[in-house]
């Protein structure tokens, strides 16, 4: 499977099967538009419930409002301790876009702890295999200060996760 503009494809990664950039991106760059459907809250946590795999794959569009990536590129974007690219979003989707160089071949990643609010009690153990690995993905607030500050710079946190710190 390729988007439209073949800039990623999804093949067997380190940890199963992730996003790999199709061509070469600068910082900046728009890696690919995260498809997907809107669901509630109350959506999500049935599926926690019922298709944990399916809610594992949902993420975070606003407060009150998930996107279900089921199918798309969102489902197989990977986390990194060391991403490189953002989940950030815009007009009311989400995009991944290169926050440092990306070469065509490389697998295009994402901080999860960027979407994981103060009120989020998600983890999951971590194998990316960055030297600076946090071994658990947990809550923005919780990330080293070095790298919280530098996501901040970035506005890789969006406003409705910081407000979660209160
Ligand atoms: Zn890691």
């Amino acid at each position: 499977m390729a988007s439209r503009a073949a800039r990623v494809e999804i093949r067997p990664v380190r940890n199963g099967l992730g996003l790999v950039a199709l061509r070469a991106h600068r910082a900046g760059d728009l890696v690919v538009r995260v498809a997907g459907r809107p669901v509630a809250p109350a959506v999500l946590w049935r599926w926690w419930r019922t298709d944990p795999r399916r809610a594992a794959n949902c993420m975070r569009l606003a407060a009150e409002r998930y996107l279900d990536t089921e199918g798309g590129f969102g489902a197989f974007a990977n986390h990194s301790c060391r991403p490189n690219a953002a989940l950030l979003t815009e007009r009311g989707g989400l995009v991944l876009r290169a926050i440092r160089a990306i070469r065509a071949g490389d697998e295009v990643t994402h901080d999860y702890a960027t979407h994981l609010g103060a009120d989020d009690c998600w983890t999951m153990r971590c194998n990316c295999g960055e030297r600076a690995c946090r071994g658990t993905v947990r809550r923005f607030d919780r990330l080293p200060p070095a790298t919280l500050a530098r996501y901040l710079r970035l506005g890789m946190i969006p406003r409705f996760v910081r407000e979660t710190a209160g």
